[in-house]
């Protein structure tokens, strides 16, 4: 019989102790290079998800769902009380190596509990208007799209990196610049460490 929530708070040891993943291509692009893959967990882990947003910075966290979104390494995983689902991994060994540092992390993250304030702040998520306000807005289409909207909505749904928008480095867009890594970084995107 699985445990409660109460009863996993209550209990020493690691918070997660085993998983079983599987992966899959997306449906709508089963040809896409990377693949994405599912976790059952063993566990009920939800009583970590308030000590992990007070610890990391730009998780993505919905106290109702519940779920906890975060980053690692280019790979947004998102987790639920009995599952982690991680985007964009390029194979089986990959998609390993990031479940066993969530896993990790989950663990360090509830021995360390005593020591961490929980927080139920939520992370804004960008929408592709928020951030289009602050590209060069010239459709230049140096970046591959054929208008700043459209690199704007590739950017919020992390399948561009700002990188690919060379106008931002020039002298005349650089508060622009610095404005957008900004609220990149505060909604836990993943930004470039030169462009930090
Ligand atoms: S490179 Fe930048 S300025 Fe040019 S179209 Fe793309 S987003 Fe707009």
């Amino acid at each position: 019989m699985s445990e409660s929530p109460k009863q996993s708070q209550d209990r020493a040891g690691p918070l997660l102790t085993e998983y079983k993943f599987q992966l899959f291509a997306p449906k709508c692009n089963p040809s896409a290079e990377h693949m994405n893959f599912l976790a059952a967990l063993r566990d009920d882990i939800r009583e970590v998800f308030p000590y992990l947003n007070g610890r990391l910075k730009g998780c993505q966290y919905s106290p109702d769902a519940p779920f906890l979104r975060l980053r690692h390494k280019g790979h947004v995983v998102t987790l639920r009380p009995r599952q982690a689902a991680v985007g964009k991994v390029a194979d089986a060994e990959e998609a390993r190596q990031v479940l066993d540092w969530v896993k990790d992390l989950i663990n360090d993250t509830w021995a360390r509990r005593a020591e961490i304030t929980p927080s139920d702040r939520r992370a804004p998520s960008l929408t592709a208007l928020q951030i289009f306000k602050l590209l060069p807005g010239t459709n230049c289409r140096q970046c591959g799209q054929q208008t700043c909207l459209a690199f704007a909505a590739l950017l919020a749904e992390e399948e561009a990196s700002i990188e690919q928008c060379a106008p931002l480095l020039s002298p005349e867009h650089h508060d622009r610049c610095r404005q957008l890594v900004r609220i990149l970084l505060d909604a836990g995107y993943e930004v470039p460490e030169d462009w930090l």
